[in-house]
């Protein structure tokens, strides 16, 4: 555990040597002191307490939401591919003549409307 230092001086040499060696100062600030976060690579970190800095928060509501995009965008994809089959099996039934066939392409017409309206 890194000890605290004082609040309200925050060391400034060190934040201009941190943006001379290439690390952004950000709009955020540290919750624990309030000088402003800084970010070098993909680390963010606070420069007065030492330590990194994790929007765990931020990051997990991110993740969920590009979870959600995905999955919309694999649920529509797959809407699409499943009526262009059941166009096709219709047209199939069409042709078909024995029961036995019938039976099988009414399944699996059955099978993907059912899918179809668990996913609309
Ligand atoms: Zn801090």
């Amino acid at each position: 555990m890194v000890q605290k230092k004082d609040k309200k001086n925050p060391d400034l040499s060190k934040m201009s040597q941190l943006l001379l060696s290439g690390a952004t100062m950000l709009g955020d600030s540290c919750p624990d002191c309030a000088v402003p976060l800084f970010k070098k690579e993909n680390d963010i970190f606070c420069p007065n307490c030492e330590r990194k800095a994790v929007f765990i928060k931020d990051k997990e509501e991110i993740r969920k939401i590009e979870q959600k995009i995905s999955l919309g965008e694999a649920t529509n994809q797959l809407r699409d591919v499943l009526t262009g089959k059941i166009t096709l099996l219709t047209n199939y039934l069409a042709s078909v003549d024995t029961p036995e066939e019938i039976n099988e392409i009414v399944d699996i017409i059955g099978n993907i409307l059912d899918i179809l309206q668990k996913i609309s």
